[in-house]
């Protein structure tokens, strides 16, 4: 049974009609002028991503929800307009493709591919100021918002880094699509990578096993004349997100889609609403009430399942499979407690949605130096809770969604590698959340293959 097509715009809303309901964690830009000028600009810019690709992504989506697909999505905490290079768009691309093929064998479904990417700028903050040695300044929004440097001319809010903001995500965009479809994420050239990584890791004994059935599938494949030249074998689909945090931006890159007549935000596939801004009378909830791509809601400790309900309704009242997925991030000590009711109460509305878990932002700690990082056990053990979760529910989970990267950063501590928090000084790059490097992320994978194949 199909469910009832939305409506193609709901009633009152406009993408302007955010504007008049309470907006947390958005800047206040002092150059009301400038700030018109920048939007009228970006209004006239071309999209970045095609309606039909976000209805292509809501499809498989969909299949998540179903158990048909499993979902990776992962991807920097926050992109810096500094790391604007080749080598860190191609290395975090290269370890999604890496991760999505161990779990595709052992999830024996296809895996739907996210980058938190070409557009992951603006960042939702805990406290409004930051203060060292007694001086207070606004805190760090995000390179779209602000600067991270600690300088009051910097941190002043700047429209015009959304115009910056746009024409980089442009740029990653157009890397990311010649990756996709130019031979890059060959299956064979991925498998090899993988196998690089069994042989350099500790735990090398442990992950040979799985390594040798993708090597051996993949030389059978080949012996029953399976078209080496296949798209299939040669090219991938890969998406983009980011949270859809600020607004005078998402508005302006929302266009209505020839075809359809529908609105899209087209400044990524997949846009998401954080743990902070999910009130359900809040203007990030209006705005992307009105828009018809796949959207995410992140869901924490303090998600009620009363705002759980109204948001379903107020951002999916046809209930149409693919259009929510509600991304769980609970922490690892309390996953175990916290989803069910939720999980059980979405049951309950007879409601579609794909559920994902977030094992990063339930799992920030500080170390004595007043460092954030994450464990990768705590990390680990988050989604195995998840997982947990779903199979006592008689369900599968939808998916995945990690920070990471493709460098060999020291953020998270643990791991093969036994990274301890002495070792976080070496090469602490982020901007915001510690992020698995490019090592514990595909260790991470191959220890879901394992509970993912029972
Ligand atoms: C994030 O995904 O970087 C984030 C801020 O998450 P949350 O809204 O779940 O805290
Ligand atoms: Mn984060």
């Amino acid at each position: 049974m199909h469910a009832e097509r939305a409506p193609a715009v709901p009633v009152g809303w406009t993408p302007s009609s955010w504007r008049s309901h309470p907006a947390r964690q958005m800047p206040h830009y002092d150059d009301a002028a400038l700030l018109e000028t920048v939007e009228a600009r970006l209004r006239r810019y071309p999209p970045l991503v095609f309606a039909g690709e976000t209805r292509r992504l809501k499809a498989q989506l969909a299949k998540a929800a179903r158990g048909e697909a499993f979902v990776l999505q992962g991807g920097a905490c926050a992109e810096s307009f500094n790391e604007f290079t080749a080598d860190i768009v191609r290395d975090t691309f290269r370890v999604l493709l890496q991760m999505a093929v161990v779990l595709t064998f052992a999830a024996k479904v296809p895996v739907v591919k996210i980058g938190r990417m070409a557009g992951q700028y603006a960042k939702p903050r805990s406290s409004d100021t930051e203060t060292q040695n007694g001086v207070t300044l606004p805190c760090y929004r995000g390179d779209i918002i602000n600067g991270p440097e600690f300088t009051a001319e910097t941190r002043l809010p700047d429209p015009r880094r959304m115009e910056t903001g746009y024409f980089q995500s442009a740029g990653v965009m157009n890397l990311l699509r010649a990756f996709a479809s130019g031979g890059y994420a060959n299956l064979h050239q991925v498998h090899r990578w993988n196998l690089g990584f069994v042989e350099r890791s500790p735990l090398a004994e442990r992950y040979r096993h799985l390594a040798q059935r993708i090597d051996e599938t993949l030389s059978f494949m080949g012996a029953c004349g399976f078209d080496q030249t296949a798209p299939q074998i040669n090219e991938t689909d890969f998406y983009t997100s980011h949270e859809a945090l600020l607004l005078p931006y998402e508005q302006a890159l929302t266009r209505v889609d020839s075809l359809s007549g529908e609105w899209y935000d087209c400044s990524a596939h997949f846009v998401w609403i954080g743990d902070r801004t999910r009130q359900p009378e809040g203007a990030h909830v209006e705005f992307l009430r009105g828009v018809r791509n796949p959207i995410g809601i992140k869901v924490g400790p303090t998600t009620t399942i009363s705002d759980l309900e109204k948001l379903l309704e107020i951002l999916n009242p046809a209930d149409e499979a693919g259009r929510i997925t509600l991304i769980s991030r609970m922490g690892a000590t309390k996953v175990r407690e916290h989803l069910p009711p939720l999980l059980e109460a979405v049951r309950r509305t007879g409601r579609t949605v794909t559920w994902l878990c977030d094992p990063m932002h339930g799992n920030t700690i500080s170390t004595a130096d007043k460092i954030k990082t994450r464990s990768f056990d705590a990390i680990l053990q988050e989604v195995r809770g998840f997982f947990d979760v779903f199979s006592e529910a008689g369900l599968r989970p939808g998916g995945i969604h990690v920070e990471m990267t493709g460098q060999n950063v020291t953020e998270c501590v643990g791991g093969a590698h036994c990274l301890t928090e002495a070792d976080l000084a070496g090469r602490y790059e982020t901007f915001c959340d510690p992020r698995l490097n490019a090592e514990q992320s595909l260790e991470m994978a191959f220890l879901l293959a394992e509970e993912l194949k029972g």
